[in-house]
């Protein structure tokens, strides 16, 4: 393919997006196909000779969409939301046309400049402190990671290497191995599955701290645990907040935590993977109080900021925590500038060496919506997820399980959790809509997650009608059987 045939493909294929996109709500939110669909549809190996794009556009529609599951659907109600915006996908293929790896300043001065600025864009437009800030010559920053897994990683790993620091200087005797076998990390009961993943990877216990009715980790609580670790010998040394769960969307108790940690030097992660991106609005933002005390913060544009994946938002208040932690200096990547503000290695923020342009998807994003579009976008999901919940509550048959904060609604049939895996199964099979469960103290829950960009108030009124008639023939077929 030459530039000219680029030329015209590429004019074809923002077609196909488009037509995909505006089209979307016609195709089955969620596939028909059985595991390993795919091979049979396609040759065993790599073609010899080159093929032509037509054939493979016609192959995307044969081969690709019927197993796609469209999360861009406004039926799709699963999960938290995956951002889709225009401006963020012509980013992206600015991104891919410029093709640079921008591990240090060096390798490619805009794509880390534009980072560091559109960390402190977005970390105002939060109200985040100042110290999370990299401005001029700030010891904080931003970076974006690849995922919220990873960036939960690198700051374990940034906490494990400065707790075992500390403790050697106050504890000579200890060897590194003895140091790491006592160390402890702690999180919700409800947190994301990936911290303890992260433990697992770090070689850490990971201990979970139950939570309260609201499913929040009370201060009272950790103080508990705290204090047994430390009377049986561990040296606590990470604590990792979760603001919006995955499960049900509560909010651990930042104001009571933070402070303890901060009196322990216990390195406070806050995970906001999803609920992050509605900060931006006034009226939310008090959900981030008590981010003051934290040494990092996390969330995921590439969740609910209409920025596409990957894009996960982290900031430090010592960005030296990370770079100390992960800096090796080959002497083919060193170069003449001294590392400060907007002068950074992004290389050693993170695990792999090499990192896409992925802030001029921000960068198009903000300025082609604006904050207040971007408020807009998020106070448009809360109000659909308020109107579902209040469908809910019209009929008694049902239960809310948790309180609605943001886009997600967690409920149940009021009955048993076979009722319930029942219902869910029977709206998957049905196609029209797509969900996903959670279990929160022992009940089956279903979640409503309002998703798409184009989710309006007529999908959630259709979904709402359509479970309540799965509902109501699953209860008639109940009755019968008694
Ligand atoms: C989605 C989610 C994650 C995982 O994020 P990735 O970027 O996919 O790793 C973690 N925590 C919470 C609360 C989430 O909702």
């Amino acid at each position: 393919m030459d530039a000219a045939e680029f030329r015209r493909r590429g004019k074809e294929m923002v077609d196909y997006i488009a037509d995909y996109l505006e089209q979307i709500e016609k195709r089955q939110v969620y596939p028909d196909v059985e595991p390993g669909y795919l091979r049979p549809l396609i040759p065993d190996s790599a073609p010899e000779e080159p093929e032509r794009f037509e054939d493979i556009l016609q192959d995307v529609e044969r081969v690709i969409m019927p197993g796609v599951t469209h999360w861009h659907s406004p039926y799709f109600f699963a999960y938290f939301p995956t951002a889709s915006s225009f401006p963020a996908l012509l980013a992206d293929m600015l991104s891919g046309g410029i093709g640079c790896i921008g591990f240090s300043w060096a390798s490619s001065p805009a794509c880390t400049e534009l980072e560091t600025v559109m960390l402190d864009w977005l970390g105002k437009m939060i109200n985040l402190p100042p110290q999370f800030l990299a401005g001029k010559d700030g010891e904080g920053g931003g970076v974006i990671q690849e995922s919220f897994s990873q960036a939960t990683l690198v700051a374990l790993l940034a906490a494990r290497t400065k707790a075992i620091h500390r403790v050697q200087r106050e504890k000579r005797e200890l060897t590194q191995g003895e140091i790491i076998g006592r160390l402890v990390a702690y999180t919700s009961d409800q947190a994301h599955f990936s911290v303890e993943k992260a433990g697992l990877i770090a070689g850490v216990k990971i201990k979970e701290v139950p939570t309260d009715d609201k499913f929040a980790v009370r201060g009272s609580a950790l103080r508990k645990i705290l204090d047994q670790d430390k009377a049986a010998g561990l040296i606590p040394f990470f604590f990792c907040a979760t603001l919006g769960t995955t499960t049900c969307c509560s909010f651990d108790k930042l104001p009571e935590l933070g402070p303890m940690c901060n009196a322990e030097n216990i390195w406070m992660h806050i995970d906001a993977a999803y609920a992050g991106s509605s900060f931006i609005c006034p009226e939310f933002r008090h959900l981030l109080n008590g981010v003051e005390f934290a040494d990092s913060f996390n969330f995921n544009p590439h969740k609910w900021l209409l920025v596409n994946f990957d894009c996960s938002t982290m900031w430090v208040k010592k960005r030296t925590d990370l770079t100390c932690a992960f800096k090796i200096d080959p002497v083919y990547l060193k170069h003449d500038h001294q590392e400060s503000g907007l002068i950074t290695d992004y290389r050693h923020w993170q695990i792999p060496l090499g990192r896409r342009f992925r802030s001029l998807k921000m960068w198009f994003v903000f300025r082609m919506y604006g904050v207040k579009g971007l408020q807009e976008y998020i106070r448009k999901h809360v109000k659909l997820a308020h109107e579902f919940k209040d469908l809910v509550l019209q009929d008694d048959r049902f239960e809310i399980c948790a309180d609605v904060v943001l886009g997600l609604v967690c409920f149940r049939l009021k009955g048993t959790n076979e009722l319930n895996e029942a219902l869910l199964k029977s709206i998957n099979n049905a196609r029209k809509i797509h969900l996903v469960p959670c279990r929160l103290k022992g009940k089956f829950v279903l979640r409503f997650s309002i998703c798409a960009r184009t989710a309006e108030s007529a999908h959630v009124q259709f979904a709402w009608k359509h479970i309540v008639m799965l509902a109501s023939e699953l209860l008639k077929a109940q009755k019968q059987q008694q």
